[in-house]
């Protein structure tokens, strides 16, 4: 892929952590004001909007030229070859509620999950960025990773659970050790580095946004991404269709947890 679009997408992750991180001392206190609706038909939070802006306008000030999907902002078309799809944040609630764990996530592809080719997704309370791009596997701040060969002993998941949980789910919600930690892009980014050993969001309310980057990132890093069926899914760029996910680092893991 064009270096140039690749550091459209790093300059574009670095402006809104950035931003985020210093409106967070001045302006925490507003970031869970709703201030419009998305897009995609959920509420637009202030720290939303505030992250999509910089990222919109790094984009739109850039030479280069890609169109965009976000959450907030929906389809721009700029008649590039590329897209970005953007989360600008993801994990507002826990942006909001002053939990450290949410992103901003890039993943640039032409019209569907199966050909993003470049994704980054930048962990804004930690700085960690996680990039991949097909062919090349997946890098941790720059550094070259692969998952963990086999899980831990001691399984460690990440479960979406309350009103987002379904029966696999719950069944899950029992055995090992379990976090819900929020943030679909990080938790995959997780499982891709052997933190989590598997992520399960059993209702299919994830959005492309949400995991077009980090899908990639796992697969990369040699791990495996399906719907709660089993099937390795596959989405267009729109904010319309959701999904199920289930992730760990190897296909057997995967097999026990829905079969
Ligand atoms: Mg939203
Ligand atoms: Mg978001
Ligand atoms: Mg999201």
């Amino acid at each position: 892929m064009d270096e140039n679009i690749k550091m459209l997408a790093q300059k574009t992750a670095d402006g809104v952590a950035r931003k985020v991180k210093k409106s967070y001392v001045t302006d925490f206190y507003r970031f869970g004001n709703t201030v419009g609706l998305g897009a995609d038909g959920t509420a637009t939070k202030f720290v939303d909007k505030l992250a999509e802006d910089v990222a919109l306008n790094i984009i739109n000030k850039s030479k280069v030229k890609v169109n965009v999907l976000s959450e907030e902002a929906g389809f721009i078309d700029k008649g590039g070859k590329y897209t970005f799809v953007l989360d600008p944040l993801d994990g507002t609630r826990n942006a909001y509620r002053g939990i450290p764990f949410y992103s901003v996530s890039i993943g640039v592809g032409k019209k569907r999950i199966s050909d993003v080719e470049y994704g980054i997704v930048k962990n804004i309370p930690t700085g960690d960025v996680y990039t991949a791009e097909k062919g090349f596997g997946a890098f941790l701040n720059g550094k070259h990773f692969c998952v963990p060969e086999v899980p831990d002993k001691e399984l460690l998941s990440s479960l979406a659970l309350g009103k987002n949980s379904d029966k696999v789910t719950l069944k899950f919600a029992k055995r090992d050790k379990v976090r819900s930690l929020g943030s679909s892009s990080l938790e995959l980014c997780m499982v891709a580095i052997g933190g989590l050993d598997y992520f399960i969001v059993g209702k299919e309310y994830l959005r492309v946004i949400d995991i077009a980057a980090s899908t990639l990132i796992l697969r990369q890093a040699g791990g495996f991404v399906t719907n709660i069926s089993g099937e390795d899914f596959d989405m267009p760029f729109n904010l319309e269709e959701r999904t199920s996910v289930v992730a760990a680092c190897n296909m057997d893991l995967i097999k026990k947890i829905i079969f």
